[in-house]
């Protein structure tokens, strides 16, 4: 915690109830902070809408996360105050000290509100070094995955990592996530942990190959916290890319994580979609990967995702043909239909559509249990991501 804000009451609501605004009103200034997600975009609109209409200009809304930094237009439009652009560690609180103290929060780099013309960009903004903050809110018992490396080197062209966060890789220290973690265990009786990452193969070099001194080194350091019996790296909400995989490193891995699936992102059965998304792995790298995986004792989980720009008849039959492939092999798909995510290089593409027959045998998948993922609302998400645009 910031200590010039130590005496701020702060509530960690999961949603933020109108009685709840209104016994922080009557206490004094208050301030509704909300992290954005794209695909929490309606609900948290309408909670704000319903804030507004009920307190009018009484209270402060603060919008940051992904969504915030790559569309802050999109908020500003919604009644948001101001938008918290790129990453919130030191920015939010500077922001919060600033309205406490009658200055003007536009002029915190990073900043935006009514009255902003130009926005910055995320990933041109100043970095935070990870391991300055704590990566989650441990004295409200607000504890989740640990985020244990930020930023991609790849750009993917559905992705918006590379807009939010740059090509720069950034971790936190083995000693500073023992540090959180061992206070977990202790403090608040934590027994598993999840650590997070873009590409869990990169821990601890520059994101470009597998530094498996480092990433033996933090999971041995992990497991070594008294208390902590479970710990869970590369499987959801983690990845690990296909070109990473290798089974020296799988064996390890294998050894020293809880989980029982890999998650692997294949994304096409189409050389020439992967080419078209600027994914520099290919196909057979993918199958590869997950035969690697269930070799080492891994369920594979492989993320594919479906109506990719560019993706013609010929490559969906590709893909389903692969996911026929990998279920043979004993994997399990993650089914996605393309999202154009705002701030990724494909944010003005159409959004993905699954014709009545894909949607019937990914349906059959999902029957079987051999496919995961939310791949059936996604389409309707994908609309309304794309209309936002
Ligand atoms: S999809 Fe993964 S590898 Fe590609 S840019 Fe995003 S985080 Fe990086």
């Amino acid at each position: 915690m910031d200590s010039r804000l130590e005496d701020w009451e702060i509530h960690t609501p999961d949603g933020i109830s109108l009685s709840l605004v209104a016994d922080c009103i009557e206490k004094g200034r208050t301030v509704v902070a909300h992290s954005v997600m794209s695909t929490q975009l309606d609900r948290i609109r309408g909670e704000v809408a319903d804030i507004r209409k009920t307190f009018g200009d009484r209270t402060v809304i603060i919008g940051g996360g992904a969504h915030a930094s790559a569309s802050p237009q999109s908020l500003l439009d919604s009644e948001f105050d101001y938008i918290v652009v790129g990453e919130g560690e030191r920015t939010l609180p500077e922001l919060l000290w600033y309205l406490a103290n009658g200055r003007n929060p536009t002029s915190i780099d990073g900043v935006v509100g009514q009255d902003s013309e130009t926005f910055p960009v995320p990933k041109e903004l100043d970095r935070v070094e990870l391991d300055r903050y704590p990566p989650f809110a441990l004295d409200m018992n607000v504890v989740g995955p640990i985020e244990v490396t930020r930023g991609c080197p790849f750009r993917c062209k559905f992705c918006s990592t590379p807009f939010l966060t740059g090509g720069v890789v950034r971790h936190r220290s083995v000693e500073t996530i023992k540090y959180w973690l061992s206070r977990a265990v202790n403090e608040r009786g934590f027994d598993r942990a999840w650590l997070l990452s873009p590409n869990a193969l990169c821990y601890g070099g520059r994101g470009r190959r597998v530094e498996r001194d480092a990433l033996e080194r933090l999971l041995h350091e992990c497991n070594a916290i008294d208390g902590l019996d479970e710990l869970f790296f590369g499987s959801f909400p983690s990845e690990v890319r296909p070109d990473f995989v290798n089974r020296s490193v799988l064996e390890m891995m294998r050894e020293n994580v809880s989980n029982k699936t890999l998650q692997i992102g294949v994304q096409s059965g189409s050389d020439r979609v992967l080419r078209i998304c600027n994914r520099h792995h290919s196909v057979q790298q993918g199958i590869d990967a997950a035969r690697i995986a269930l070799d080492c004792g891994f369920r594979a989980h492989v993320d594919i995702i479906f109506g990719l720009p560019g993706e013609k008849q010929r490559d969906l039959s590709l893909s389903l043909k692969v996911c026929e492939e990998l279920i043979d092999m004993g994997a399990i798909l993650h089914g996605h239909v393309f999202m154009p995510l705002p701030g990724s290089a494909f944010e003005n593409e159409e959004p993905g559509t699954l014709d009545t027959e894909t949607r019937g045998i990914l349906g059959e998948f999902s029957r079987k249990g051999v496919m995961t993922g939310a791949w059936c609302n996604q389409e309707q998400l994908s609309e309304e991501l794309a209309r936002q645009q």
